[in-house]
């Protein structure tokens, strides 16, 4: 990990200012795990720099609630995450190779083997070192993409010499439509897992794992011995179209650079795609698409600032948008006064519906250049 995800980190001349409270991260974990009950365990999907917003702070305040098991995409996010949590179960979803195989195995983490080839590059690692190494399995149950198919299930469980050297700490699974319960995606999926649970069963894994945020809130079939929610941690409503049941835990505040009164009619930013007329009062802020403020937010997006919510008027530059703040008392507006671009009137789920987007991709975008504090978990702000 590059050294910017540490955290804080002051950005000298920033256009915005990034919070993530490490407390409401905390209240979501103990959401989930006490909708899971005792049991199944809640792990946490720390990927991606922990959806962006700082692998390491959060990872902390995750396990001092009370988190044990870790699940990151890439090897060397495992990593950055072994040097902060030398105790943790570090899973790590996209495999191992060959070329992995050794630091997987030196940092104590944990592969998700998705196919034969990386059972093979883990079970040559075990002989290399003369130990067993821990290993998930993955199987795929129906979204084409990581995991064993059922014809590699069964030739496994035939062949348990295949995994000779291992010792399978769990077999999982991922859920193409959790978010609509409704959808007959998921019980086909939930039925396709049973039944390679089922032929796996010579080989003695203790352990199943299907639930992602939105599986924790399918019924309890859904939800094995460990669950990996992500995005309900980090805020993002894992029942869409329902009322939100998680602590929001991101505000993105964006600083007013210049304000002006229109005189003339004129045309605002890339394109004229917006007219402003006379009257009109426009702010210049400094975050664009470059800090992640995506470019279809366009002539869509709202802010508010001080409750009162008002639009982002013509094209997202790159390091500038502009704000129609007329409805706005002057004094709010000038330059330094920040606006809430996400926050408790406007939460991450909205901006990312005014993108035509998910919230996931909202926070993962979320850029470098953002003064970034943090609140609560012990951290110094
Ligand atoms: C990202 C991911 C998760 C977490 O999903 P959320 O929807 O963010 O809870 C769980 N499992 C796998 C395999 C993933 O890739």
């Amino acid at each position: 990990m590059p050294p910017s995800d540490a955290a804080p980190r002051h950005v000298r001349g920033a256009g915005g200012y990034l919070t993530a409270d490490l407390d409401a991260v905390a209240a979501n974990y103990r959401t989930l795990a006490d909708r899971l009950g005792p049991a199944s365990e809640c792990g946490a999907v720390v990927k991606a720099d922990a959806y962006g917003l700082g692998l390491e702070p959060v990872s902390r305040a995750l396990a001092a609630a009370g988190c044990r098991s870790f699940f990151v995409a890439l090897t060397e996010e495992g990593v950055a995450l072994r040097s902060c949590l030398p105790d943790a179960a570090i899973y790590v979803f996209n495999g191992v190779d060959a070329e992995t195989a050794a630091e997987t195995a030196a940092h104590g983490l944990v592969p998700v083997l998705n196919h034969p080839g990386q059972i093979e590059a883990w079970t040559a690692q075990a002989r290399a070192r003369g130990a067993p190494l821990p290993a998930m399995v993955q199987v795929e149950t129906g979204m084409t993409r990581l995991g064993l198919s059922a014809a590699e299930v069964e030739a496994l469980a035939r062949d348990p010499d295949g995994v000779a050297g291992l010792s399978l700490d769990a077999v999982m699974s991922h859920l193409a439509c959790a978010d609509e319960p409704a959808h007959p995606q998921n019980a086909e999926q939930l039925r396709r897992f049973e039944e390679a649970i089922k032929v796996l069963r010579p080989l003695g894994i203790a352990r199943a794992s299907l639930a992602n945020s939105s599986g924790v809130f399918l019924d309890a079939a859904y939800h094995f011995d460990l669950a990996r929610p992500g995005a309900a941690l980090y805020g993002i409503n894992p029942r869409p179209g329902g009322p939100n049941p998680m602590a929001q835990v991101i505000t993105l505040q964006g600083k007013i650079l210049q304000t002006r009164t229109i005189d003339t009619p004129s045309a605002v930013g890339y394109g004229a795609t917006h007219r402003a007329r006379r009257g009109d009062r426009i702010a210049t802020i400094g975050v664009g698409y470059a800090d992640g403020f995506l470019r279809s937010l366009s002539n869509s997006a709202c802010a508010t600032i001080g409750g009162i919510r008002v639009p982002v008027v013509g094209r997202v530059s790159m390091d500038l948008i502009t704000i129609d703040v007329t409805a706005v008392p002057a004094e709010a507006t000038r330059p330094g006064a920040l606006v809430d671009l996400i926050g408790p009137e406007h939460p991450v789920d909205d901006l990312a519906r005014e993108a035509g987007t998910i919230g996931y991709e909202i926070l993962t975008a979320l850029g470098r250049r953002f003064e970034r504090r943090y609140l609560g978990g012990g951290a110094a702000s």
